[in-house]
């Protein structure tokens, strides 16, 4: 595939700014020979008012309509070729086995979302019709409009230009102006023409999908600051997507901002646990933590125990076998730089023993960071909270809490998290409901005898959790509930029949389930 290294706007390649960055190959630190050219405000607003245009058509397109482009667009994602593939592991050094999974997982969600658009429920129809003192209401859901997209670095396909943002926003009837992460852009440029050939098979409007290259901020404030953009979908550091959050909340006329940012991922592991399992759990865990050289979100990157002799060897045990765990490849020089810096200002902390690690590795020829493992106490945790803070990469921190009640204060003083986990065996039940409970409160998934890595991509996912982790906790950014952050409810109060969107009409003509008086049925009124 010819790659142009230019902006895709509504169909169309664009390279009006002078300022370009190329693309660094992480294993080799080499950089490649093509120039990106970063967009200009006038061509990110150009790509906006496309996006604007192409909303006037799509929103009255069937759900039947939106889920073939869905799977178009699938196909020609798959007609990329193992050329993807090849491209995206120069850009990312992931390797190859996991590229191919994740490419698996992308196509995946748009058919998923295919399947959920043609069973037709999603749109949410609720009808209660007139009774003596109260009018006819009828709702459903709409998609909002253009929607901003922020693609991760960390996940090349699957939260990316055709992450599951991107899906969700199409899927809800939204066109989308994505900016491509700096870190792979060639990649994106392939994903963007394989968009392109699936807006022309599908007949859809050329501003259904644009996307923007930019290192740096300007690309992303000025599409932020646009009055054409209804919301903004983001993966990436809290800095990041706290800056972006605030930019859209000081918008003259503000939106939602659906923010995915750093998490810690908690995991909690009882003595009862230990004493039965200690040996799988510290490989299981060893696993969790460099998997992906640690660049997950659901990273466990915080283990809290109580104190004893068998919570000192399992910490033992975990440290000699992070420092024989082969030093990863780290995605690009800005993870390389950031995680130094997270580490080194976590060290500096008098509180913080390093086990193992705490240092880059001098003089490597690939980006890299080496396998960390830390220990403080519960003490230290609550008394700052800088301690939280997300390392990105194959870190964790042991927190060893004197007895039951130090590990209890201290969960409760954990911030918001994407998940969080409890180690335990099943003749503690009657003991563990109230830790259960408190974990809960911290974590949108709460994973039993597990690991937090490996995000299952089906209806009853949550991946979301309380501030920091996310901007909107009532969100998820994977499963097929991401739909509706880019749709809004609307009611019709006494609107007659024939001018009712065909969900809402008596008959029923789409046959689809609604809930009606009350009561779930797929049958007319
Ligand atoms: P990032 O710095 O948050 O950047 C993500 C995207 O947001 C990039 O396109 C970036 O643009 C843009 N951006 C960042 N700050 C902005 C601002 N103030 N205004 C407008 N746009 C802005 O994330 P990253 O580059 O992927 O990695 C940096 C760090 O983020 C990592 O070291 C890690 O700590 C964290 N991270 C966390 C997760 C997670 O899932 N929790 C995932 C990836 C990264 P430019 O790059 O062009 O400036």
């Amino acid at each position: 595939m010819q790659l142009t290294g230019y902006n895709y706007i509504a169909g169309e390649t664009s390279a009006e700014g002078a300022e370009t960055f190329f693309s660094v190959n992480p294993r080799s630190k080499e950089t490649a020979d093509l120039p990106f050219h970063n967009a200009t405000a006038a061509e990110v607003a150009r790509a906006v008012e496309a996006a604007e245009a192409a909303f006037t058509e799509i929103r009255d397109y069937s759900s039947e309509k939106i889920a073939d482009f869905l799977d178009e667009i699938a196909e020609q994602i798959e007609a990329l070729g193992d050329e993807l593939l090849d491209c995206a592991d120069r850009e990312t050094g992931l390797g190859l086995p996991r590229l191919t999974g994740e490419r698996e997982r992308t196509t995946g969600q748009f058919r998923a979302f295919g399947s959920f658009l043609r069973e037709g429920s999603y749109l949410r129809p609720i009808i209660n019709s007139e009774q003596p003192g109260q009018p006819s209401i009828r709702q459903m859901q709409f998609p909002v409009g253009p929607v901003a997209i922020f693609a991760a670095s960390n996940f090349p396909f699957a939260f990316a230009v055709a992450g599951g943002d991107t899906a969700s926003a199409l899927a809800a009837g939204c066109p989308v102006v994505v900016k491509a992460h700096p870190g792979h852009p060639a990649t994106s440029e392939m994903f963007a023409q394989a968009f392109n050939a699936a807006v022309a098979a599908g007949g859809f409007p050329a501003g259904t999908f644009s996307m923007l290259q930019g290192n740096g901020i300007d690309v992303g404030q000025w599409l932020v600051a646009h009055d054409g953009i209804e919301a903004v979908g983001f993966t990436g550091s809290l800095r990041g997507g706290r800056a972006i959050y605030d930019a859209a909340a000081s918008r003259p006329r503000p939106v939602p901002v659906y923010a995915e940012m750093g998490s810690v991922n908690p995991v909690v592991i009882t003595g009862a646990a230990l004493a039965q399992r200690a040996d799988d759990i510290a490989e299981g865990l060893v696993a969790s933590i460099t998997m992906g050289t640690g660049q997950f979100c659901t990273n466990p990157g915080l283990i809290l125990l109580q104190d004893s002799p068998a919570a000192q060897d399992f910490i033992a045990d975990v440290t000699a076998k992070m420092s024989v765990a082969p030093a990863g490849v780290l995605l690009n020089e800005t993870i390389a730089r950031g995680l130094e810096g997270t580490v080194g200002r976590t060290v500096a902390n008098p509180e913080i023993s390093v086990l193992t690690g705490g240092e880059a590795i001098a003089d490597s020829d690939y980006f890299c960071f080496s396998n960390t493992v830390m220990q403080t106490t519960a003490a230290a945790i609550r008394a700052d909270d800088r301690l939280q803070v997300e390392h990105f990469g194959p870190v964790t921190l042991f927190v060893v809490c004197e007895d039951g009640a130090d590990l209890s204060a201290t969960v409760d003083a954990l911030e918001g998290n994407l998940t969080s986990t409890i180690h335990a065996e099943s003749d503690e039940l009657g003991d563990i409901g109230d830790l259960l409970h408190q974990l809960r409160e911290k974590a949108g998934r709460v994973i039993w005898n597990g690991f937090p890595t490996g995000v299952a991509v089906v209806q009853a996912m949550q991946h979301g959790g309380p501030y920091p982790a996310t901007t909107a906790p009532g969100t998820t950014s994977v499963g097929m509930n991401a739909i509706y952050r880019f749709m809004r409810p609307i009611a019709f109060q006494n609107v007659p029949d024939a001018l009712l969107p065909d969900p809402l009409k008596d008959a029923n003509p789409l046959g689809i389930m609604r809930l009606v008086d009350d009561v779930y049925t797929d049958g007319r009124l």
